[in-house]
C-alpha cells in the first residue's frame, strides 16, 4: 500500500518535472522565434566601412589632398579613338536645337539604390539590375561643328572669397565661359561657403558633376562603399542645386567597370592628353608651383596641345592652375575655340534618338565621332 503510494508520488513528481521541461522548452522556442522576427526586417547591421587609406599612389612629397588623377592619369585612348578619326563633319543644321529633349517621364534616379546584401564585399552579385539611362538635360547647345574644348575642374569647391574656386568663377563670368566642375562631396561639408560656391557655379551655368565623397580609389572598395561614395555626393549636390548630377569622374579615373551599369552615371575621364604630362597641374608642391614659371609652363602645355574635342583636366583647388586655365582660355579663344560643358561636347554628334552610354568611359569627342553613343531606348 505505502509502496504503491510511493510509486504514485514518484510518478506524479516525474510527470510534473517532464511538464515543466516541456513548458520551458516551448517558452524558449517562442521567445527565440519572436526575437528572430524582430531582428529580420531592416536590422541589417551597418556595414562597417573599411577606411582604406587614401590610395594615393602619388609621390610622397605630394600633400594628401593632391588629386589622385595623377598616377593613373595617362589617358589610354582606345585604338580606334587615337588621333583624328575623320569622318566628314555632320552638316550643321541651321538652327541648332538641343538634341536631347527631356523625356516626358519623371527624371529617373540616375543611381541605383543598392539592394542590401548579406555579404558586403563580394562583387559577384552586383550583376543584373542596370540603372535606366539617365536623362541628360543639355545645359548648353551650340554649333556642333565649332572647334570646341571642355575644361573640367576637379576636387573643389575650395577656398573662401579670395580663394581659388571663387577666382575661377569670377574669371569665367568675365569671359562668359562655361566649364564642368567635378565636385568632391566632402568639400561641401568642410565649410559652409563651399556650398555657396557650388550654388554660384550652378547658377552661372556651369555643369556640375560628381567626383565622389571622399576621393578614394573606387577600385579598392566594396560595391556598397562605391554606391555610398557616389550617392552621398549626389544627394548633397541635389540639395544645393536642385539637380541631381548625371556625370561622374572617378578619382584617378579608377572605376569598377563591373558596376558601371548599376551606378548608371556617365563616366568622364579626360584626354587625349594630360596637362603637363609628368608635371600635372595638381603638383602644388612642385618646386616651381607658386612661381610664374610653373604657371607659364601650364599655359604653354595647354595651348600647344589643345585640339578640337579635347577634355582638359585641371583643379580649381590650386590657384596656379586657375590662373593658368584662364590665361590659356584667352589664347585658345583667339585661336577660334569655343568652350563647352562636357554634356555638349559628348553629345555634339548625337542625333535626337541617341544619348550617352553608362558603360563607356569618355575621354574626348572629335567632330563626327560616334563612340559611346547609344540609342535612347
Ligand atoms: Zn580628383
Amino acid at each position: 500500500m505505502s509502496r504503491k503510494k510511493e510509486t504514485d508520488y514518484t510518478l506524479i513528481v516525474m510527470l510534473a518535472v517532464v511538464a515543466v521541461i516541456i513548458a520551458s522548452l516551448t517558452i524558449g522556442m517562442i521567445s527565440a522565434m519572436k526575437n528572430r522576427r524582430v531582428a529580420e526586417p531592416g536590422t541589417t547591421p551597418e556595414q562597417t566601412v573599411v577606411v582604406t587609406d587614401a590610395p594615393t599612389d602619388a609621390p610622397t612629397n605630394i600633400p594628401t589632398d593632391a588629386p589622385m588623377e595623377v598616377p593613373t592619369s595617362t589617358p589610354e585612348p582606345t585604338p580606334e579613338s587615337t588621333p583624328e578619326p575623320t569622318p566628314p563633319p555632320p552638316t550643321p543644321t541651321p538652327t541648332p536645337k538641343p538634341t536631347n529633349t527631356p523625356a516626358p517621364t519623371a527624371t529617373p534616379k540616375p543611381t541605383a539604390t543598392p539592394t542590401p546584401k548579406p555579404t558586403a564585399t563580394s562583387s559577384a552579385h552586383i550583376s543584373a539590375t542596370p540603372a535606366p539611362l539617365p536623362v541628360i538635360n543639355l545645359k548648353h547647345k551650340g554649333d556642333p561643328t565649332d572647334k570646341m574644348i571642355a575644361f573640367t575642374f576637379d576636387d573643389g569647391p575650395n577656398g573662401l572669397e579670395n580663394g581659388s574656386t571663387k577666382t575661377l568663377l569670377d574669371g569665367l563670368r568675365e569671359r562668359n565661359i562655361k566649364v564642368t566642375f567635378f565636385i568632391k562631396g566632402m568639400e561641401l561639408d568642410t565649410h559652409p561657403y563651399h556650398k555657396t560656391l557650388l550654388k554660384m557655379a550652378y547658377d552661372d551655368g556651369h555643369l556640375i558633376g560628381n567626383h565622389t565623397y571622399s576621393h578614394l580609389n573606387l577600385k579598392r572598395m566594396s560595391e556598397q562603399e562605391v554606391f555610398k561614395e557616389i550617392n552621398k555626393t549626389n544627394d548633397i549636390i541635389e540639395q544645393i542645386t536642385g539637380e541631381r548630377p548625371v556625370f561622374l569622374r572617378a578619382p584617378g579615373g579608377a572605376f569598377r567597370e563591373d558596376m558601371m551599369a548599376a551606378v548608371g552615371m556617365i563616366n568622364v575621364k579626360w584626354g587625349p592628353f594630360d596637362i603637363g604630362d609628368s608635371t600635372g597641374d595638381w603638383k602644388k608642391s612642385h618646386p616651381n608651383a607658386t612661381t610664374q614659371d610653373f604657371e607659364d609652363y601650364l599655359v604653354n602645355a595647354i595651348v600647344s596641345k589643345a585640339q578640337d574635342g579635347d577634355i582638359i583636366l585641371m583643379h580649381d583647388i590650386i590657384m596656379t592652375s586657375v590662373r593658368a586655365a584662364l590665361r590659356a582660355m584667352d589664347i585658345l579663344k583667339e585661336k577660334g575655340f569655343r568652350f563647352v560643358t562636357v554634356d555638349e561636347l559628348l553629345l555634339r554628334n548625337a542625333n535626337e534618338n541617341q544619348t550617352l552610354s553608362t558603360t563607356y568611359i569618355y575621354t574626348f569627342m572629335r567632330q563626327g565621332d560616334t563612340r559611346g553613343l547609344v540609342d535612347k531606348k
